[in-house]
């Protein structure tokens, strides 16, 4: 491995691997991206493929329409298929204050030039027939939402970087920085083995640690990213938050639309493949990073599955898995650069929706790294905020 580089991108998630392409593409190829496991083995390769426009702010909304227009140039553009089908996403709302946020959400994406329609229950019913709308009061949908792959989405990313000079370092651990004044100097690294990774074996050391001199940090490590920061000693105020999901035997091609359900947080769809991927929230869920599965999440997502689709309860389950949501106070991510160290750069505290916004989000990280430049955006998803109190909510939130 290099003993210098200009970048070094902790993470090689989505947003790690979106970043490290984006600067990569436009110039910036002297960079390093560690991850202390293997490709996928984050939220980035857990979640449900989701990718939505059906946002309960402009800035959200906005962000997300660029998104699926990366989306759906992504194959031609990495030469990889990732499955992206765009069936919609259909909200439904059962309680009065979920139909409220429904209707000012649809009515702000309207403003903003989605198409999407605020629906009555037995319009929701004509797009999934198998829907049972019983104590459903409101719907929304928007046919340009979808759903990909995650895993070729990742394998796309790393694969674009590395053909164009990136180092991707797998089982490369960040346990430490050397930093002088305001600045870090370098990552101390240290190899870790895929036992210690999942925990299948006893936690020890796997080798020595080594340090690489670099310019500048991104730290992308999503729900492992206040541990990596206390490191330098910054406080970040996302915390993890265990999400199960499973997926299903394959069915014949059904159901059009990721259908989510704001009260319960229950949340389906068919991939190409023919399998219903889904889940619900669980609560109480355990602290910190937890990527164990439980039989309470199974036997929730099983009640609220075959009430919003009574056909479903004969379908057998085959995988079941989690994966961590990265929490933040206001629902809003963290990025941009902070005030010490100067050269470290937050893309962390992307929630339940980081995967379908490492698109637009790693082009403007790549931006924000080469220009030195603090964007709006940047200035009003950074960490100051909290210090400020300037919190803006997000609220079309699932699971
Ligand atoms: C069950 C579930 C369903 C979801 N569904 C959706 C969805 O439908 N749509 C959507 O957009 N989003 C969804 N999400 C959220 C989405 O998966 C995440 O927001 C996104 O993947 C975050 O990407 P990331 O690159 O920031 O983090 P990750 O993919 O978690 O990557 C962080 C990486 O950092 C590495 N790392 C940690 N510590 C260190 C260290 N010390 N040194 C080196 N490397 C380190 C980890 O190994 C990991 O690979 C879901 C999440 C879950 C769990």
């Amino acid at each position: 491995m290099r003993s210098r580089a200009r970048v070094v991108v902790i993470g090689a998630g989505i947003m790690g691997l979106a970043t490290a392409y984006n600067l990569a593409k436009r110039g910036v190829t002297d960079v390093l991206v560690v991850d202390r496991g293997y490709l996928c083995g984050g939220a980035s390769g857990r979640n449900g493929g989701g990718v939505r426009a059906q946002f309960s702010t402009e800035t959200n909304i906005g962000l997300m329409r660029e998104s699926i227009a990366i989306c759906r140039d992504f194959a031609a553009e990495m030469r990889i298929n990732v499955w992206f089908r765009q069936g919609g996403y259909l909200f439904l709302a059962r309680t009065p204050d979920k139909a409220r946020a429904l209707e000012e959400s649809v009515a702000l994406q309207n403003r903003c030039g989605l198409s999407t329609r605020l629906l009555e229950p037995w319009e929701a019913q004509r797009i999934v027939p198998e829907l049972s709308i019983e104590g459903v009061t409101r719907a929304s949908f928007n046919p340009d939402d979808g759903v990909v792959f995650p895993w070729p989405f990742v394998w796309g990313y790393a694969k674009a970087a590395r053909d164009l000079g990136v180092e991707v370092a797998t089982f490369t651990e960040v346990v430490g920085f050397e930093t002088r004044g305001n600045r870090i100097t370098a990552v101390k690294l240290r190899p870790t083995t895929l036992g210690e990774v999942n925990r299948h074996e006893e936690v020890r050391p796997a080798g020595e640690v080594f340090s690489v001199a670099c310019d500048e940090v991104i730290l992308c490590a999503g729900a492992w990213s206040p541990q990596v920061a206390a490191m330098v000693n910054v406080a970040l105020p996302n915390h993890p938050h265990r999400h199960e999901i499973c997926s299903t035997e394959p069915l014949k091609p059904w159901l059009g639309p990721l259908v989510a359900d704001l009260t319960d947080g229950l949340y389906f769809s068919q991939s190409m493949r023919g399998e219903i991927v889904g889940g619900v929230s669980v609560d109480p869920v355990p602290e910190g990073i937890d990527q164990q599965s439980s039989s309470a999440f199974l036997a929730k997502y099983a009640r609220s599955l075959v009430r919003a689709v009574p056909r479903m309860a004969t379908v057998k389950v085959l995988r079941q898995w989690a994966g961590c949501y990265d929490l933040t106070p206001d629902s809003n991510p963290l990025v941009g650069r902070i005030a010490e160290p100067e050269n470290l750069v937050l893309a962390c505290g992307f929630m339940g929706h980081g995967f379908m916004m490492a698109p637009v989000m790693g082009r403007l990280l790549a931006e924000h790294v080469i220009t030195q430049q603090t964007s709006e955006l940047f200035a009003r998803w950074s960490l100051d905020r909290y210090r400020t109190g300037r919190l803006l909510h997000e609220s079309m939130i699932i699971g």
